[in-house]
Formats: C-alpha cells, structure tokens, sequence
C-alpha cells in the first residue's frame, strides 16, 4: 500500500517536474499554458489565479492544473468538469491539457482503464499537435498508470521510448523519465535499477539547481531503501530529504517526510521512535490513505510494546479511514487491519482470536491475490506468500498450542498442590483419629487391666498397686489408711445349691452394696473368687470398724431371687487392720487382714474382727 502511495506521490512530484521537459520541436501552446513562473512557484500562481473573479479557458485550465499538481484532485475534477474539450475552439493544445489532467485524476482515483483512454487520447493529440512537453506528461502519467495495474513490462516500454526518443542534451527532460524510471522500478522490486535511476535524476537535477526535483528524487531514493530492508539507508535518505526540503517548505512535503521515517521505524521495529514520528506525520495533514497507513503502523506498534489502549484507537481510527475512503474495500489494505487486530489480540495475550484472526487475513490475501495478479506472477508471489504465511500461521498455533498446553499444566499443577494439600490434611484427620482412637484403647486396655470383669469393681492387681503407692507416700501424706479385708460366708453352698449363674449373680448383687457404701476416695477390689479388699484413705481405726460393720449389716441384707422366688443371700466376715507407718509392708497388711478375717471365722462369722496396729 505504501508503495503504491510512494508512486502517486512520485506521480504528483513529477506533474511539477515534467511542466520543464521542454523540447525546442514540440515547441507549442502549451509552453504559455505551463510557463516556468506558473511551474516553479505553482503555491503563489495557484492563488493569483484563484483570487481572479473571471478567468478564461486557458487560466481555468492553468488552475486546474495547478490543483492536480498540489494535490486537491477533488478541485481538479471540479474544474474539469467546468470545461469541455469540444468547447475548446479548437485549441488541440488545450483539449490535449484537458485529456491530461482527466487522465492523470482518473488514474489517481483508482479509474485506471479511463485513465488510459484520457491519457492515450492526450499523447495522440500531442503528437498531432507537436507538443513534446505534454507527449511526455502524458507518456509519464500513462506509464504510472500502467505501474499500478501491476503492468509493469507495458510501463517501462513506454518510458524507454520516451527516453529513447529526448535528446542527450536536454537534461531536465531526461531526469525527469529516470526519476519515473526509479519509482516504477522500485515499485516493481528491482531496488538496485530503481536507485541507478534515481541517482542519475538527481545528478541532473543537482546541475540543473531544482530543489523541488532534488527533494523528489531523495524521497523515492528513501523509499526505495525502505523497501530494500536498508533501514539505516533509508533513515539517512529521509534526512537528505527533509534537509532538500528546506528550499520548498511546504506542509505537505513536511508531511512525507515525517511519513516516511514512521514507516521506515515501524517497518524496523523500531517502534519508539516510529510512534513518536507518527504523532509528528498525524499533526500534519496529509491525504486520507496515507493517515491510514500511519493509524495502521500506530496500531502494530503500540500492540508490540504493550500500549494496549493506543492500539486499540489507531485501529478504530483506520477503520474509520476505511469506511470513508472508497475503493479500499476487499484491499490488501483491509486485510491488513485484520493482521494488526490478530497481532493485537495476540499481544493482549489471547492467542486463539490471534490466530483465528490471522488465518481470516491468510484466506483474505490469497484471495485477493488470486483475484489481482496475473498468473506467472501469481504462481511465483502466491506459492511465496502462502509458505510465508503458512509458517507464521504455523507458529501462530504452536503459540496457541503452548499457551492451552501452560493452561493445562498450571491446572495439573492447581491440581496436584490441591490433591498433596488434601491427602496432607486427610493424613493428619487420620492421624488425630488415631491418636484419640489408641487413647480411648489405652484407656480401655487400662479399665480392662485394673477391674474386674464378673463385678466390675477393681481387681487384686489394682488393690495391690494402690497399697504400694500409699505406702510409698509419707506417713504424713498418706496420713494413715485402713484395709478391710472381706470374705462372703459358706458361698460354696450357693454354688453347690443354685449353680454357678445364680452364685456369680449374688456375687454381683454384693459387690453392688459394697460400691454403694464407699465414699469418693475408698478403692474396693475383688481380691479373690468371693473375697472382696477395701481400702480407706486416711481413715482412723474406729471410724474403719464402725463403716466395717454396717458392711456387715448391708451385705447380711442383700439378697438375690431364684427362679423359684426364694431369697438368697449370704453373711460375710470381715478382718480390719490399720496401716500408721511407711515401714508396713504389703505382706504384713494383708497378714494382718487375713488373720483378723480368720479370726472372724472362727467367731461364728457374719461378724467384724480387728488386728489393729498402734
Ligand atoms: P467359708 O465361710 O469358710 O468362707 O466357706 P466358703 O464356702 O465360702 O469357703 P470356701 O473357701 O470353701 O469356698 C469358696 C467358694 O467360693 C468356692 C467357690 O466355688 C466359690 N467361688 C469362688 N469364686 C467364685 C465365682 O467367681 N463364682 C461363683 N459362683 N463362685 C465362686
Ligand atoms: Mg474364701
Ligand atoms: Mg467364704
């Protein structure tokens, strides 16, 4: 797209520059029409000729051609449109200016078969009329219109004839084919032609002392080097240019210059320096398309350094140019926005819009390069293009592919932490519940270990265990303690008589009153098959006796019932000791306890006996 723009300003430049390509035997009218005045100063004599309130076929016809060359092709057909050829008196020189300028605006707007019709009919009527300057305008305006159409063979047939045919000494002439000779070489990608030609345009130029010229030539050399991927060329032309441009300040020009850097830096990738010559070119006014381009390069820019935002408005910005201009539709231009889109979605970091939308911009440039090229360039450009495009769709995906494959390993890796911290907090549940669980066991295993199963009270183990740990206290801290030793009388008859059941529930039924009269700290255990053990802490003698015998009393009262209704029951004999010293052993107590139990046996039992100590 830049390149066609290069073109149509090489076309605009040179419509100043051709006015001079005089030849003594195409001497004619038009050297009035197009006077060195009118072409050197064309801002001054553009607004002379407008300030007049009347003003003839020639000078509207001077006007117009002063409008085509500054650019305003709206004012051109304008003023065309004014004139007709058939009303021109038959003046062949002006209908020939007329065809030009009709030709040359055509061109411009894209209407390049009455383009070629206008322009073929001004070349015949120069010819006819022996006009060489206009033969050459047109020839120039003809060949960049064929340039255009991509018919680059036809361009340079018409502009090797031209040069074939001006003569050695007329310089400006010459200069002026070569530097049309430069601009469709370099359109046509053969870079090293088009600078050769440039470069012998711009010495003629030079000894000529144009500047307009000079300045024209350095931009396409410029763009040429751009083109070429020669950045730093291009840059240093650009300078060249802008310094040339100094002779001719113009607005307009000004605007080329800085619209030339941008792209040159955007094309580099060097997208700092590109956004600030673009805000520069954008200050400036330039025509429609190149604003889109500049809003195109914007948008790429921004997208590449993260300026997420700014992209967002350059692509609105020319997609609006879009919408305005017409015959942009269903370009290269518009498939571009959709590649600077993709590149912007890709920088905000959504990879599969990115390549949706890239492999939309594929479909739509092979589509329109079949639609454009002719079939060998098409062969050759297309199969290019695709493997280009392919590769970069191609990378596109893989992009696409790593980034769902990250997406995927980031949630494998979610999972996996979840799963480590869910089995790290199940493990410690699981370890809670174990720890609770062996304590209860423990505690369990402890209940079992210390008691008795038939009776449930305490075991001899545990009567045992508790005697030592009293007798390890001091005598202070145990402060003395009592043991009763308990004996159920002629329990052997019962089991005899009732049975073993009816024996163990009387047991049961004893053990029961037993636990009834015990006050918080005495430990009763079953010593034995019907022998009971009761400890009293800190308990004195007497008061031992007096609880010893209401035993009596309570287990002489207890009875259980047998299937027949008979009360059973059983008297018990009961031997108290007393323990006062630490030096007392277990043996000695329970000695003690058992001789005094004895002793109650003896007494016709059912009765207490006392072995006390002092
Ligand atoms: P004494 O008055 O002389 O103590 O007579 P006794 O029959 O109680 O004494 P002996 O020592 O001759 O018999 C104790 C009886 O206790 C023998 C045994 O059958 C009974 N016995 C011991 N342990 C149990 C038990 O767990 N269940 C039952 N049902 N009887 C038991
Ligand atoms: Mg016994
Ligand atoms: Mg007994």
């Amino acid at each position: 797209m830049s390149r066609v723009c290069l073109l149509l300003v090489c076309i605009w430049s040179l419509s100043v520059c051709r006015a001079y390509a005089q030849n003594e035997s195409f001497a004619g009218s038009s050297v009035d029409l197009l006077s060195d005045d009118l072409l050197r100063a064309p801002v001054n004599m553009y607004d002379k000729l407008r300030a007049r309130s009347e003003r003839g076929t020639a000078q509207q016809l001077q006007l117009a051609f002063l409008q085509h060359q500054l650019g305003k092709q709206a004012e051109v057909s304008a003023s065309l449109s004014q004139l007709k050829p058939e009303a021109m008196e038959d003046n062949l020189g002006w209908q020939t200016l007329w065809y030009f300028l009709r030709g040359a605006t055509a061109s411009k707007d894209g209407q390049y078969e009455a383009a070629t019709t206008a322009l073929q009919t001004a070349r015949a009527h120069a010819k006819a009329h022996g006009n060489r300057r206009l033969w050459v305008l047109s020839t120039q305006e003809l060949a960049f219109n064929e340039a255009l159409q991509e018919r680059f063979e036809d361009a340079f047939t018409l502009l090797q004839d031209a040069y074939n045919t001006t003569a050695p000494q007329q310089h400006f002439e010459l200069a002026l084919i070569e530097q049309t000779l430069g601009g469709v070489n370099s359109y046509a990608d053969n870079y090293a032609q088009a600078l050769a030609y440039y470069q012998q345009a711009l010495k003629r130029y030079q000894s000529l002392a144009y500047p307009t010229y000079i300045a024209e030539t350095l931009q396409g050399i410029a763009a040429t080097f751009r083109y070429q991927q020669e950045w730093d060329l291009a840059l240093e032309a650009y300078e060249d240019y802008g310094r040339a441009l100094t002779f001719q300040e113009s607005v307009g020009s000004r605007f080329y210059y800085h619209y030339g850097k941008s792209l040159t830096f955007a094309s580099s990738q060097r997208c700092q320096q590109a956004l600030g010559e673009i805000a520069v070119a954008l200050s400036l006014s330039g025509p429609l398309d190149y604003v889109g381009e500049l809003f195109k390069k914007q948008a790429s820019c921004a997208a590449q350094i993260g300026e997420l935002a700014l992209a967002e408005d350059a692509l609105r910005n020319a997609r609006q140019i879009l919408t305005r201009s017409t015959g942009l539709d269903d370009t290269l231009w518009h498939a571009e926005l959709i590649k600077i889109e993709s590149d912007i979605a890709l920088a905000a970091g959504d990879a599969d819009r990115a390549l949706t939308l890239f492999k939309r911009f594929h479909d739509v440039t092979q589509r329109l390069h079949i639609h454009k090229n002719s079939e060998r360039v098409l062969a050759l450009k297309s199969a290019l293009d695709s493997a280009r495009k392919d590769a970069q769709i191609e990378q596109l995906t893989q992009q696409a592919e790593l980034q769902s494959l990250q997406l995927i390993a980031n949630e494998a890796e979610r999972q996996r932490s979840m799963l480590l911290m869910g089995g790290a907090v199940l493990i410690l549940l699981l370890l809670i519940a174990l720890f609770f669980y062996q304590r209860r066991r423990a505690r369990l295993l402890y209940q079992l270990s210390v008691h008795d199963p038939l009776t449930n009270v305490f075991n001899r183990r545990h009567a045992i265990a508790i005697i030592e740990e009293w007798l390890n206290r001091s005598s202070h801290q145990h402060g003395g303690f009592c043991v009763l030793m308990i004996d159920i009388d002629h329990f052997k008859s019962i089991n005899d008589t009732y049975g073993h059941g009816v024996g163990d529930e009387l047991l049961v039924a004893i053990s029961a009153t037993l636990t009834s009269s015990l006050r918080p700290s005495d430990v009763l255990a079953r010593f034995g098959g019907e022998e009971f053990i009761l400890l009293l802490p800190r308990t004195q003698i007497k008061d031992a006796k007096t609880l010893a015998e209401r035993v009596c009393v309570d287990v002489a009262q207890t009875f259980i019932e047998n299937v027949r209704g008979e009360r059973l029951n059983r008297t018990a004999s009961i031997g108290l000791t007393n323990v006062t010293t630490t030096s007392d052993t277990l043996h000695d107590i329970l000695s003690r306890a058992d001789s005094a139990m004895y002793e109650a046996k003896a007494q016709g039992r059912n009765r207490v006996c006392v072995a006390s100590v002092m």
